[in-house]
């Protein structure tokens, strides 16, 4: 398997390998695989008998090719995907919640958010090409939110990596900055600046845009537009899939809180590969750029308002570039020509494909507000007596609209965080805190490590120069 950037009408072909140490293609377009290789329903059929891990080795062995050894290949991912980092050999739990909704555990990682189900096989996978070539990356990355934690989480102690993660001072709920901060490894390094979250991103930005110290200092990044990141998550989609049906001629529907179209995306990729998923329903917050682009066409950018599921709040949604790359035929000029124009503009109109968008690709969405979401909480814990948090919600209010419209398919919604990374919300919706998982109790009375830096590039660089 193949890789080219999706801004790259020359198609100049980069391996597996290459592309999860590159990250971001030079022209500024993603990386995606030449095709999306083919689940028969034979193999579909045989996926019903693994475990977790050996179909994660099954499903990425298609996308890795032949860049990494496959016995290798498959250590690093049953070292990944173990019970004793995922609680469990199922990794990603299902149940029902009500009538044909089901929910999909996809938190059950150390951070306590679906983004370690990719990042903690990033690490493993960085580790592993970076020590097998002698050399050494510095991760710079800017979060406010659940990237920090399971960046840091996956990347502790590893030897041939360093991590420098700039965070707003006060951005961060105090259960946050207590998770990442109390991440001691010596190749962990939280930054402090007394400045918002768009600084930090902009500060990460511009120290990338200067190649020279970009290549000197080896800097890296393991943001969402990593493919090695979607591709691991194409694995939980063919897994509860295969826990809520029985026969492969069954279909569902699939409901997913989305930001920056990193999860959604790997649900729509293993629909392509011929996971049989109906609809691909995006939920999202306040921040309804992509609501508004499923339902017209038009994909605006738009200011971020700040609300209680703060990982869904996006200005845009960086991962839809791969999305509107196979809108286009993968046509790279006419992608860039688009990406080109809204740069300026902000906006692009392709409400003359709606029907392609909705019929072809299964594309829909819907949105919430907070009363909603809270609500929503409220309505599952009377239910179920189960907690979920503010992002889950987001996903189970859209689930039950459409629902309402149409009740032939079960739902499939997943759970992106636990409740207790955001207790504020949960102690407002139910007037009282959700029960912390034991590893996580005192965990703000624990030893914090900030660096404090003033928020200028040179104080930065000089700070990675000097530590590393
Ligand atoms: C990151 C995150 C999201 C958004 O996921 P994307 O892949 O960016 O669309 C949703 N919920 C939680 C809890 C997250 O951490």
């Amino acid at each position: 398997m193949k890789y080219f950037s999706t801004r790259d009408a020359s198609q100049q072909k980069r391996s597996f390998t290459e592309v999860l140490l590159e990250g971001l293609a030079p022209d500024g377009g993603l990386y995606v695989p030449e095709t999306y290789p083919e689940v028969s329903k034979d193999l579909l059929t045989k996926f019903r008998y693994l475990t977790y891990k050996q179909m994660a080795y099954e499903i990425i062995s298609l996308f890795v090719g032949d860049a990494i050894e496959s016995s290798d290949l498959k250590k690093l991912i049953h070292k990944t995907y173990s019970a004793s980092v995922f609680g469990s050999e199922s990794v990603t739990p299902v149940e029902q919640i009500s009538n044909g909704i089901y929910l999909q555990d996809l938190s059950t990682g150390p951070s306590l958010a679906f983004k370690d189900l990719a990042m903690q096989f990033l690490g493993h996978a960085m580790d592993y090409e970076l020590s097998r070539r002698g050399q050494t990356l510095t991760i710079l990355g800017a979060s406010s939110g659940d990237t920090v934690s399971a960046a840091e989480e996956a990347m502790r102690g590893k030897e041939c990596i360093n991590v420098v993660m700039l965070t707003p001072r006060d951005g961060m709920s105090s259960f946050q900055k207590a998770q990442a901060g109390s991440i001691l490894d010596d190749n962990i390094f939280n930054i402090a600046l007394a400045a918002p979250f768009d600084r930090c991103q902009d500060l990460v930005k511009s120290i990338n845009k200067d190649i020279p110290f970009k290549q000197k200092y080896k800097i890296g990044a393991v943001n969402s537009i990593n493919w090695g990141r979607i591709c691991a998550q194409i694995v939980y989609y063919f897994k509860g899939y295969l826990s809520i049906t029985n026969s492969n001629d069954e279909w569902i529907d699939a409901v997913v809180p989305s930001g920056n179209f990193g999860n959604v995306l790997a649900a729509y990729i293993a629909k392509k590969m011929g996971l049989p998923i109906r609809r691909l329903i995006v939920s999202t917050n306040e921040n309804d750029v992509l609501d508004v682009f499923f339902k017209t066409g038009t994909y605006q950018q738009k200011s971020v308002k700040v609300t209680s599921s703060p990982s869904m709040d996006i200005s845009k949604a960086s991962n839809i570039e791969r999305y509107f790359f196979d809108l286009l035929d993968r046509n790279a000029n006419v992608l860039s020509d688009y990406m080109s124009e809204f740069e300026t503009t902000k906006q692009i109109d392709f409400s003359e494909l709606l029907a392609k968008i909705q019929i072809e690709t299964g594309f829909f969405s819907g949105a919430s507000n907070h009363q909603e979401r809270l609500s929503i909480i409220q309505k599952i814990y009377q239910a179920s007596q189960r907690v979920i948090d503010p992002h889950t919600a987001a996903g189970v209010k859209v689930a039950l609209e459409y629902q309402q419209k149409d009740d032939s398919l079960p739902y499939l919604c997943v759970e992106t965080a636990k409740p207790t990374k955001f207790e504020e919300a949960i102690q407002e919706a139910l007037g009282f805190l959700p029960k912390r998982p034991a590893q996580f109790i005192g965990l703000e009375d624990k030893q914090q490590r900030f660096f404090d830096l003033n928020d200028h590039e040179d104080d930065i660089k000089s700070f990675i120069v000097e530590r590393l």
